[in-house]
């Protein structure tokens, strides 16, 4: 194995923290960031209403200040990444309140330039890249599936006859380990291909949004990444499958203003998010038992979730002083999890 350097002390679980920075228009003295460290220390501090407990300190596996670039964050994703094509599940998310980062952190802000691609564009360019230039008798086969979860629904996002096929989820428990959900299946061979079918992907997504809210915040959307390699020397086959995530808004809705679907809507993703967070935290005590069947999101990443997988959370954060509130919701999440 060559990317054996990944597996830490700490097992499976690691949580990475990225603040977002303002915005132009933003009051930049209003942060509620008063230190973010590398080695992973984080102090948040309301500025405005400052008392004697105000400040409170988290510690994760590393923190992204607002200055960290997307190849800086991706540094530290890709050994994850690469181990998949040694076979390895890897599961990974973006969890925080709408506008905190979560699609800049996972596809980036745009496709034109490639400095701003997130971690779904170079970890694909990255798998391309090694699996055709490992000088090995390994040869590579990688396929990619893209749905979405909304209203504890899956779609999916690739369909090319026709948008947006409902899916049962089966077969999670198949002895290899692979969740393969109904969804179509695409080869992909380079980044062509991938840009090709996110297109469809974000067409299918998009012709979704209902005019009232902006669906893809309301929703789950998973890339799912299978790599098969076959060794033609040993006549083995390898498997791994990497699961990016980015979740939908975590943040809290005012029940007494939320009706109708809305309401629908925000119970359908607290129900999730929780789920996803109990999943994780039952992972982390390692605990005997591990509630999957909670939803439709951890139902589908059971495989990537637990046993030999590997995890990563990315926390985001808006620094922005009235988001403190909400800041301080994720933050718990992540401490109960790490
Ligand atoms: P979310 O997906 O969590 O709702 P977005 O990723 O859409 O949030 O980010 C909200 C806004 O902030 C977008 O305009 C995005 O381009 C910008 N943004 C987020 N993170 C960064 C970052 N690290 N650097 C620059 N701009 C960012
Ligand atoms: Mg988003």
């Amino acid at each position: 194995k060559l990317y054996n350097e990944v597996q830490d002390l700490k097992g499976n679980i690691r949580v990475y923290c990225r603040i977002r920075p303002f915005l132009p228009g933003q009051n930049q003295n209003h942060s509620t960031i008063e230190f973010a460290g590398e080695d992973g220390e984080l102090i948040v501090n309301n500025p405005i209403k400052q008392g004697k407990d105000s400040r409170k300190l988290f510690k994760f596996n590393k923190v992204f200040s607002q200055a960290a670039s997307q190849e800086e964050v991706f540094k530290d994703t890709q050994p994850l990444i690469r181990s998949v094509l040694d076979g390895y599940n890897v599961c990974i998310f973006a969890y925080g309140q709408t506008g905190a980062g979560k699609t800049y952190t996972m596809s980036g802000p745009s496709l034109s330039s490639k400095s701003d691609w997130g971690v779904n564009y170079r970890a694909l360019h990255d798998l391309f890249h090694i699996s055709h230039s490992r000088r090995s008798s390994i040869m590579y086969e990688i396929g990619v599936q893209m749905v979405e979860i909304y209203n504890e629904q899956v779609r999916d996002l690739l369909s090319t006859n026709g948008p947006q096929k409902r899916l049962g989820i089966w077969n999670t428990t198949q002895p290899n380990g692979l969740a393969v959900p109904d969804a179509s299946m695409h080869s992909v061979n380079s980044m062509t291909d991938v840009l090709e079918l996110m297109n469809i992907g974000m067409t299918n997504r998009a012709t979704s949004a209902t005019a009232l809210n902006e669906r893809s915040s309301r929703s789950h959307s998973v890339l799912s990444i299978h790599v098969r390699g076959n060794d033609l020397k040993t006549n083995t086959l390898l498997r791994g499958c990497l699961h990016l995530v980015d979740l939908a808004g975590s943040e809290r809705v005012d029940r007494s203003e939320a009706t109708g679907d809305r309401l629908k809507e925000a119970q359908h993703i607290n129900k999730s998010l929780s789920a996803l967070g109990d999943v994780i935290f039952a992972l982390a005590q390692k605990s005997s038992h591990v509630p999957y069947r909670n939803s439709k999101l951890t139902q589908l990443l059971q495989s990537s979730l637990g046993g030999q997988a590997k995890t990563l959370m990315f926390v985001q954060l808006n620094p922005d002083v009235a988001s403190y509130s909400e800041t301080i919701s994720t933050l718990k999440f992540a401490e109960r999890v790490s």
